[in-house]
This record gives structure tokens, sequence and C-alpha cells, in this order.
């Protein structure tokens, strides 16, 4: 498990592993940076294992060619695009080091920075996260929705996001090991890695925009990933039904005082209006409540089926392996 901080942790092999969906682009860039950024420090033993998330474009090709030029590159084709997450985490499983670092290939997170988060890791901090201290390239609103989310999902969840938390990091072998045993299919990845704990300590980092093509996250895509993950960490939404039934009792009892008063007091008692309002307030908070049920029945359904995170196509660059 993680050593003592006094003593300081030596580094046989840093695994980089980097996401590519539709990059063509960015990446011969991206591996050049890498490249210089990591070969400045003698003796310093890498490999960098790009992921392609199915791409449409050219990037698996390109990947290729940086492969057959380059000793160091792995490359693991999936099958489809599964998702930035998924492919994360074929990389991870993929990665031979001691130390993982996760970065994504349109260079908005410099590769320099990784330097820096390792001599972290080397005095002992097993999950080193950056931090987003400024956000080029990205609209006002993008960076007030993703606050919003943050402080919304650190209310309703028992494991915390620090603010500005992003995949770009340094992981520890231990941690990337405790990671990959979480079996489940719905990976909120940023969640998962506070829920790990061990020492966590983040690095803020200045942010650079995207360098060519653009963000696979569209606004729709940004809310159904809030949603999933506010939904995969935390079962509030369901706590809140059972307060709603209690508030709905509370109206009910006294719509039933007040039934029972008139009974008394007025012998034509007026019905199909309050009947009607009632009727409807009541049904459609069911309905609200059942679709809340739903969507966590979904997820069980989901993982239910137990489908691996992803399929590989082929894998290029990796030592033969025994058993493999
Ligand atoms: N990515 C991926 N699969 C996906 C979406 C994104 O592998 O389904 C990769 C993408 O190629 C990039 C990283 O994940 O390297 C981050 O994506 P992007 O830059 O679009 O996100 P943003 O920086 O806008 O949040
Ligand atoms: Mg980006």
């Amino acid at each position: 498990m993680s050593t003592s901080p006094v003593e300081a942790r030596n580094l046989t092999l840093l695994s980089v592993v980097v996401p590519c969906l539709d990059e063509e682009q960015v990446i011969r860039e991206a591996h050049r940076r890498l490249v210089s950024a990591l070969g400045a420090t003698p003796g310093l033993d890498f490999e960098i294992i790009y992921v392609d998330d199915g791409s449409q474009d050219s990037t698996l090709d390109i990947l290729r060619e940086l492969q057959r030029t380059d000793q160091r590159v792995r490359v693991v084709s999936l099958s489809r695009n599964f998702g930035q997450f998924a492919a994360l985490t074929a990389g991870m499983q993929h990665a031979a080091g001691d130390a993982v670092a996760l970065i994504d290939a349109d260079l908005q997170d410099p590769p320099e920075v990784i330097l820096e988060m390792l001599e972290l890791w080397k005095r002992g901090v097993d999950i080193v996260r950056g931090i987003r201290t400024n956000r080029p390239g990205e609209s006002r609103f993008k960076i007030w929705s993703s606050r919003a989310f943050i402080s919304v999902f650190n209310k309703l969840s028992e494991v915390k996001l620090p603010s500005g938390v992003g995949e770009f990091g340094v992981v520890d072998r231990a941690a990337v090991d405790a990671f990959l045993n979480m079996p489940e299919s719905q990976r909120y990845l940023r969640g998962m890695v506070s829920w790990l704990g061990f020492r966590q300590e983040t690095f803020p980092f200045e942010r650079e925009a995207r360098l060519a093509g653009k963000t696979k996250y569209s606004l729709r895509n940004l809310i159904k990933l809030a949603i999933n993950s506010i939904l995969s960490f935390s079962i509030a939404p369901l706590r809140m039904i059972i307060w709603v039934g209690f508030m709905l009792s509370v109206l009910a009892f006294l719509i039933i005082i007040y039934i029972i008063i008139s009974l008394f007091t007025d012998a034509s008692v007026s019905g199909w209006a309050m009947v009607a309002i009632l009727a409807l307030i009541i049904g459609s908070l069911q309905l609200i409540c059942l679709g809340i049920i739903g969507e966590y029945l979904g997820r069980i359904y989901g993982e239910a089926k137990r489908r691996p995170l992803y399929l590989v196509g082929e894998r290029l660059g990796f030592p033969e392996r025994d058993g493999e």
C-alpha cells in the first residue's frame, strides 16, 4: 500500500494513458509534446498508451504510424465508442507502470505538468489530481454550470469532488489496481477516484484551450453526464420521494379535516373542482416518483447485465505477455 512519505518512491516505469476520439487534428502534436516533455528528464522510462475510442476519422491510422516509429507507444483500439471513462479504464488496465498519468489528447492539459505531479507522487502522494485554475475556450455558461453541478453533487453525495477537478492526474499503482477492482459499468471517473481514498492531493494548473478539433461534450451530453453521475453516487432523489409522500399526507390530512367540518356546516359540499385538483396533483407527483424509481431500476438493470466495460478490437505495441 502507500509507502511512508519520508521514504521517496522510485519510478521504474511511468504509463501515460491518453483517450482519443476523433483527434486526427491534434494527436501528432500531442505525441510530440508528450515525448519532448517526458524525454527531457534523463532516465525516465515511460510508455504512452493511446486508447482509440472508436474514432471515425483517421486517428487510429495515425496512432498505428506513431507506434511503428516509437517503441514507447502502445495502442489499444476499442471495438466502438465506449465513452471517455471506459477508454481511460481500458488504458489503465493495459498500463504496466508503477505510476499512471491520465491526460487528454487535445493538449488542454499541459504534458509538462505530469513531471511536477510525479514529484508529489515520489513524495508519497498516491493520487495527484489536477485542478483547473482557468478554463480558456469555454463559455461562461459551461463554467457556471460545472460549478453548480459540483456543488449539487457534493451536497447529495457522500463522496466529495474538489472544485475544478478533471481526469488529469497521476495515480499510484496501488490506487490504479483498487480502481480496476471497481466493477460498476456506470463509471463516473471523478467520483470513483474520490471514493478510492488513499493519499490524495490536488495540483492547480493552467488549462490551455483545445489545440484543434472540437469538444466531444455537447450541452446535451453534459446534462446526461451530470444526471448520470449524481444518480450513480447518491440515493438522495429516492429519499426525496419519501418526503414528498409525507408532505402529501399532511396535505391530505388537512383536506380530510376540512371535508369533515364542511359535512357538518354546509350540506352541499362542492366537490368536483377539488377532486380534480387533488387527482392531478397526486397523479403527477406519483408519476415523477415512479420516474425516479425507474431511473434507479434502469441502473440496476444496466449493472445486472454484467457486460464488459469495453471490447478491444486491436492491440499494438504491447510486449508479449504470458497467458495472452
Ligand atoms: N474522449 C474519448 N471518448 C469519448 C469522448 C471523449 O476518448 O467518448 C476523449 C477525447 O478524445 C479527449 C478527452 O476524452 O482526449 C476529453 O474530451 P474533450 O476534450 O472533448 O472534453 P472537454 O475537454 O471538452 O471536457
Ligand atoms: Mg478537451
